[in-house]
């Protein structure tokens, strides 16, 4: 793993080079825990300092370097320096202090506000300044070991950034013109229609089928780039951004239509990707749903065409979907393991009929059962290798468990955004019930779910950028943040009382919603019969 000088490590953090290029060269500055005090220390190059501090001078303890002996690497604009430890500053404020001390003593004692404004023109910016110092490993011959960098980069910030602008821009305004019907929870062929548009116009703009590969018209979007914008997309709490955004949606092309034989990219790939077509993903049926692999709808060759007999239910779309993607058995011996194939199945193929529409608690979330009957399909539409389907189908569902975190951390950041703003202004005893600490806790709560359940997520978006196949940690994000949000939401309607409850309230529809999600694609128990399987039981 390649190593950075200390002066490499200040460059490396672009607010303390900024710092440095304003202050100067003294303007870093490594400070010691000891007896001596970091104003005795001389205001070196970082990396003449480090490499003193490998040798030992400077401290004073000498020998071997110890992680205590760095306490920070600071930028500081006088020359002033910030220190780790009681004793060594002249004010004896530790780090915690320094933060404890932001916040006014002088609350309800006016006579103390003067002292307060004087501390704090004193010290301005000591608690900003120890956040952001960086912390480095020094080795010897002063190098510094690389930081883990949690920051998202400026690039895929500005392209959340401006869908961010699209969606208020362009989305907004149709979301406020529908509100009254979309409490209805019907999808009416307006409402489609209208998503659609917006699904087209997204698709335009590059935000739609960005997961895609560009030699289909996608921009080849990072899996932490798009868990990004579907993050954004749900803390809107828009429900037409739902149609501006591919996956989690199934509805959407998914990379495992790029196993297709490639003469057929541009027919079938091309338009998903533009938005001008839809899909839908058919593996589900009545006696198989978790055990997927129990699946009967048969495929059977016949002069160059495979023929479809069965049927599928609960399937997203699949009344509405161009193309469905149908998973049938070809061997019954060898099932998972070499006997189950792919299709892409045209909605308007003989024998391919679409059955009842299912309505679910969440209301009209376009679901369908599926068909075949004797339904002749052209051999060339194999998705994959014939009898590797049951592969597909697991790469269809674990590719896109960043994309549903995402989705559940962005809708509960939604819920905990506007019931904190609820409490603060819903009164009852003459007070805001936001402070009354029974309120206080379930927000906390709910923002500490939120926050772990953001680091795995981006953590698993990471593990599939770097290239690998994470099942394990697809499963942790997809249990934990299913059942995160659920209990977020849960929280929000009794914080909002009987108005939680009310069809015309924001959150009684997204409790509703986010119920389903620990059931579809995977119920909670099979993540953690997954997640077992994992530790080797
Ligand atoms: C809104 C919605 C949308 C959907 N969209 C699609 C879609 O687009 N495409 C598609 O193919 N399917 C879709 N499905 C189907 C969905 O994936 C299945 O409902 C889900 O996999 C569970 O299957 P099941 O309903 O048959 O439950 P079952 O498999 O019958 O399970 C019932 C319960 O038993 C538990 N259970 C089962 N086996 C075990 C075990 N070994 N150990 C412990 N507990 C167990 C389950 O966790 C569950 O709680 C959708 C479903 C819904 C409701």
């Amino acid at each position: 793993m390649p190593s950075r000088t200390l002066e490499g490590a200040v460059a490396h953090r672009p607010h303390v080079a900024r710092r440095r290029s304003r202050d100067g060269p003294q303007g870093a500055r490594i400070c010691c825990r000891g007896p001596r005090g970091p104003n005795d220390l001389p205001a070196v190059g970082a990396e003449e300092f480090g490499q003193r501090l490998a040798r030992g001078a400077d401290r004073p303890h000498g020998g071997a370097v110890r992680r205590s002996d760095v306490v920070e690497l600071v930028a500081t604009r006088s020359g002033a320096p910030l220190v780790g430890t009681r004793h060594e500053h002249p004010a004896g404020r530790t780090p915690r202090e320094a933060f404890r001390r932001r916040t006014p003593r002088c609350r309800g004692r006016p006579h103390l506000r003067h002292q307060q404004d004087a501390r704090q023109e004193r010290r301005p910016s000591d608690a900003h300044e120890l956040m952001v110092a960086p912390w480095p490993q020094v080795r010897e011959g002063g190098t510094v070991l690389p930081i883990m960098d949690f920051r998202v980069p400026d690039e895929l910030q500005a392209l959340v950034d401006s869908y961010r602008s699209f969606l208020d821009r362009e989305v907004r305004p149709v979301e406020e013109r529908f509100a009254l019907r979309l409490q209805e929870d019907e999808l009416t062929d307006e409402i489609r229609e209208e998503g659609l548009r917006l699904r087209r116009r997204s698709a335009e703009l590059g935000f739609y089928a960005a997961h895609m590969p560009e030699s289909v018209g996608g921009q080849g979007l990072s899996s932490l780039g798009y868990t990004l914008l579907v993050e954004a997309g749900a803390q809107t709490g828009y429900r037409f951004g739902a149609f501006t955004l591919g996956p989690p949606n199934p509805e959407a092309p998914n990379p495992i239509l790029m196993d297709l034989p490639q003469h057929l990219h541009a027919k079938y790939v091309e338009p998903l990707v533009r938005g001008e077509t839809t899909m839908c993903f058919a593996l589900t049926e009545p006696e198989a749903g978790s055990d997927a692999q129990a699946i009967r709808t048969s495929a059977v060759q016949d002069d160059g065409h495979w023929v479809l007999n069965g049927r599928k239910h609960f399937i997203t779309n699949g009344a509405g979907a161009d193309v469905a993607i149908v998973f049938a058995v070809n061997d019954r011996e060898k099932r998972a393991a070499g006997g189950i194939t792919a299709f892409l199945v045209e909605r308007d193929t003989p024998g391919f009929t679409v059955g009842k529409n299912q309505r679910t608690l969440a209301g009209d979330t376009n679901q369908a059962e599926l068909i075949f009957d004797d339904c002749r399909v052209p051999g060339d539409n194999v998705i994959g290798e014939v009898g590797f389907g049951f592969g597909s189908a697991m790469k269809f569902l674990n590719g896109g468990r960043a994309f549903i975190g995402a989705m559940c951390v962005g809708v509960a950041d939604y819920l905990l955004r506007i019931t904190t703003e609820y409490a603060k202004q819903r009164t009852t005893f003459g007070k805001p019930i936001g402070k009354n600490q029974a309120v206080q806790w379930m927000l906390a709560d709910s923002a500490l779910e939120i926050h772990a359940s953001r680091l795995m997520t981006y953590h698993l978006a990471w593990l599939v950028d770097e290239g690998g196949y994470p099942i394990k940690e697809s499963s942790m994000v997809k249990l934990n943040n299913t059942e995160m949000v659920g209990r977020v939401a849960d929280r929000a309607v009794q914080i909002w009382g009987g108005m939680g409850l009310l069809t015309e309230g924001p959150v009684e529809r997204i409790y509703r919603l986010v119920r389903m999600l620990r059931v579809v694609e995977g119920a909670s128990e099979i993540q953690r019969l997954i997640i077992a399987r994992s530790l080797g039981l």
